[in-house]
């Protein structure tokens, strides 16, 4: 995949989702930047990778979209937070880039991720690319926080194949201490999706001392349990390859001194996911 004539000289694709990317879009129109969420025929990217095993079922090619409305104390790619962090990238760039993979993409079992940063904040091109990605055959995936989900209509939800949700605690305080907003948004678009019996995987990040509360990992899996469309839940494990681009951007990150859960702290956690008839792993 290649960059747009405007854009500044990152290649569109990275090596992984790790490398600090800021200021791709500095030379969009702010009347630019809003046709593109009007219409959705331009997204703003922070980059694509390819071959992902892990970011859905089979191999991945992953759109890892700018623009994100949580500030979770423990995020990873900060430099997402900024929708003009992401490089432009029209539609027809993103389609026609995708579609060298197809074939590989569809031999190995995989599809189209896209993740982010939060996809919805960009639904409209979401939208489009999921679709255009579905008319080649594509499986289609969105990995999402769903505090948005009210923008995508009944027909829009129907057209991806896999929602992976993002439920980062239990309760709405601790929810805006970690991630800055409240939950209930998210539990009801995960509603919305079981309601239209749309596959789910749930993916929590297991931070010791701050997201292991054994009551709330409970209350998690028994929602998660209700939902009845939650074919997994991941367990990922908290850690510290993020923690560069805090200092390089200048923000303040408070969990320098936490630790990633040990095995046996996983499988704790995984254990109490099953007890309530979960596929944790
Ligand atoms: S929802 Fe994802 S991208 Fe947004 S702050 Fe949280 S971890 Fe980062």
């Amino acid at each position: 995949m290649s960059a747009e004539p405007s854009a500044p000289a990152l290649p569109l694709e990275a090596g992984s989702p790790y490398e600090l990317r800021v200021d791709q879009s500095r030379s969009v129109s702010e009347s630019a930047v809003k046709h593109a969420l009007a219409t959705g025929d331009m997204g703003f990217v922070h980059s694509f990778t390819t071959g992902s095993a892990v970011d859905g079922p089979g191999m991945r090619v992953v759109a890892w979209t700018a623009g994100c409305q949580w500030r979770c104390l423990y995020c990873h790619n900060p430099d997402t937070w900024n929708m003009m962090n992401g490089m432009p990238v029209t539609l027809e760039r993103a389609i026609e880039g995708l579609n060298k993979y197809r074939h590989g993409l569809q031999m190995m079992g995989g599809g189209l991720t896209v993740s982010g940063g939060e996809p919805l904040m960009q639904d409209r091109f979401v939208v489009k690319l999921c679709r255009s990605a579905k008319a080649m055959g594509i499986h289609t995936c969105i990995e999402t926080n769903g505090y948005l989900g009210e923008r995508l209509s009944d027909d829009e939800i129907d057209a991806v194949d896999l929602v992976m949700l993002g439920i980062k605690t239990w309760g709405d305080e601790k929810h805006r201490r970690l991630v800055g907003k409240e939950l209930t948004p998210t539990l009801e678009f995960a509603k919305r999706l079981a309601h239209r019996k749309r596959p789910m995987w749930v993916r929590f990040v297991l931070v010791p001392g701050l997201t292991d509360d054994p009551e709330d990992i409970k209350q998690i899996a028994a929602f998660a349990a209700s939902l009845g469309t939650v074919e997994r839940l991941e367990v990922l494990p908290f850690h510290q390859l993020g923690k560069y681009k805090w200092e390089r951007l200048g923000l303040d990150y408070q969990l320098a001194e936490f630790q990633p859960p040990s095995a046996e702290q996983l499988e704790r956690a995984c254990e109490l996911f099953r007890a309530e008839g979960i596929n944790a792993l």
